[in-house]
């Protein structure tokens, strides 16, 4: 390959046409042949690959790079074969929070490869700039936060915003952390039903995860405000400093929400009967966020024309979320509900001014940020260069507007609605286990005989008996997972935990989980699910094996 060559592998400097074409006929290329692999009533691009046993170790030992490039018409070959057999977010995918990425999401993305400035300074990265601080705006707007003081910017994921907010709170207490490093008695809070977002970050940070302590969750899956109370009383009774609490706007399993008006009041009372500073409140609302685009809806005008159930639904989910702008920060996952590809994930928090406690000194930073041009320069980010992840969410919101999101959200309410009633009509020993919420998300816990879930969710039964109905769930989970290619549900083992009668330890509970997140889903294509989750019943439970853990 001469330089020449070489050049054809970049798009043109001057706009040259037959290098646009050739450019956009491999785009086409691999749309139509991702199309082509497309059929709505399975979940996957055509069969699911099958893997042998030791199908990576085959790849490391056979991976090479070229030593002569190919031809791009092959690369682009090479790439249409990762999509045989991958799962693809149909009508029957119902898996877990794994969206489709929607057109403006993609095209948004697009448009960031094509321009590819780096988000780290307005003068590299102007276009992702100027719509981060257009999305931080506007979100900070349907959400509550006063635009003048609120600030923010795009990170790597809901983990990141939890991470951020755990620097940010250690910052508040401590501003010489960054320097001395920190004081050996911080205590970090969440629901025991939290994603593990925040262990990772009180790990890393150094605090230790000995010191998160695990608030109970009640039986609408959110945390159990005595709890807080007193674990809070208890901490600080011992010398430990609270430095963060996580409320968890919509757990990844059950969709519960924490009550952060009244996690505000209660750290507010402590703060003022112990003299402490102020505890900073993360809402961790990187799937359940979104539903704040309910907190101006006319729930009364009912302008969508939501049916009553529906309407109903919304407006409970709302009564917790219309608080979210309660939290010193918070973060909005777009791949996740936001319908945007990976990775767009937007930290906000409500006053700007405390990044200043992060920035780095202009010392630290000499090729970049202040100087006579550029005037955006996010050295309080712990990522230095950073993709501008932004305009795919500026697409997104421009192009779905907040109707258009409202829509797709209501619609998540309105199949989870009408699944549970026909699981459970058509399955009498199927339990919802997450009936006080909803939202995207149903779980769902076979018996072996009558229901038991009320039992158990009361500390009726004895870890052996939980463990039992455990079991014969996992063995669920795996027939399920076997025709995945059909319909592909969701799982987990620790949806929440409850009391036993024979152990202090709280015990995990295993359910199924149908997580609608599709925009395809719809109720005329929930019998068909129903029936897929019947059929696999008779193959379970045949030999239940004693587990202990
Ligand atoms: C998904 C999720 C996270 C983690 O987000 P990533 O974008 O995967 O890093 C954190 N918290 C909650 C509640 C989530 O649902």
């Amino acid at each position: 390959m001469d330089l020449k060559e070489v050049q054809q592998l970049f798009p043109s400097e001057d706009g040259d046409k037959l290098q646009q074409a050739t450019f956009l006929n491999y785009i086409e290329k691999l749309i139509m042949t991702i199309d082509s692999y497309k059929d709505p009533n399975k979940s996957t691009l055509g069969p699911i690959q099958e893997k042998s046993s030791d199908f990576y170790k085959e790849i490391i030992e056979t991976a090479h790079t070229p030593n002569n490039g190919l031809d791009m018409e092959q690369v682009v070959n090479e790439l249409t074969k990762l999509a045989k057999g991958h799962p693809y977010h149909t009508r029957n995918f119902v898996t877990n929070v794994l969206p489709m990425a929607s057109i403006p999401g993609i095209i948004g993305i697009l448009t960031t490869t094509l321009l590819n400035g780096n988000n780290l300074w307005d003068v590299y990265g102007p276009a992702a700039a100027e719509t981060e601080v257009k999305v931080i705006s506007m979100m900070s707007k349907l959400v509550g936060y006063d635009h003048t003081k609120s600030w923010g910017y795009t990170t790597w994921g809901g983990q990141g915003a939890v991470f951020s907010g755990l620097r940010l709170a250690i910052a508040k207490q401590f501003p010489k952390a960054k320097e001395e490093g920190i004081p050996n008695n911080l205590y970090c809070f969440a629901s025991e039903t939290a994603h593990y977002s925040l262990l990772k970050s009180i790990e890393a940070t150094g605090i230790g995860s000995n010191h998160l302590i695990r608030v109970k969750a009640g039986k609408d899956h959110s945390m159990d405000m005595n709890d807080l109370q007193a674990k809070l009383e208890e901490v600080i009774h011992k010398g430990g400093i609270p430095i963060y609490i996580v409320a968890t706007t919509g757990t990844t399993d059950s969709f519960g929400i924490d009550d952060i008006k009244s996690i505000k009041a209660i750290t507010a009372e402590m703060e003022k009967k112990h003299k402490l500073k102020p505890i900073h409140i993360h809402a961790d609302s990187a799937l359940g966020g979104f539903y704040c685009l309910f907190r101006e809806y006319d729930f009364k005008q009912n302008p969508l024309q939501f049916e009553d159930e529906v309407l109903e639904g919304l407006s409970k989910i709302n009564r917790r979320m219309q608080h979210l702008y309660l939290a010193d920060s918070l973060c909005f996952d777009f791949q996740k509900l936001g319908q945007t590809p990976y990775l767009t994930s937007l930290f906000l928090i409500k006053n700007g001014e405390d990044f200043s406690l992060l920035d780095l000194e202009e010392f630290e930073t000499p090729y970049v940020g202040n100087r006579g041009y550029g005037s955006y320069h996010t050295g309080y980010t712990l990522e230095c260069s950073r993709m501008g992840s932004s305009i795919a969410i500026y697409a997104a919101l421009l192009a779905f507007g907040v109707t258009g999101y409202q829509k797709i959200l209501a619609n998540y309410v309105r199949v989870n609605l009408a699944f549970r009633k026909k699981l459970t009509a058509r399955i009498p020993n199927i339990s919802i286990t997450n009936n006080e919420n909803i939202g995207p998300i149903t779980t769902f816990r076979l018996y072996k005989d009558a229901v038991q879930w009320e039992l158990e969710q009361n500390g009726n039964l004895t870890r052996e008996q939980i463990q039992q109905t455990n079991e014969l769930n996992y063995q669920l989970f795996e027939i399920l997972g076997e025709h995945r290619e059909d319909v592909f549900f969701g799982d987990t083992k620790k949806q929440c935990l409850v009391d036993a009668v024979n152990t202090d330890e709280r015990v995990p509970i295993y359910a199924a989980k149908f997580f609608s997140i599709s925009p395809y889903t719809e109720i005329d294509h929930l019998d068909h699910m129903v029936q897929a989750i019947e059929n696999s019943i008779p193959k379970v439970g045949s030999d239940i094996i004693e587990v202990s853990i």
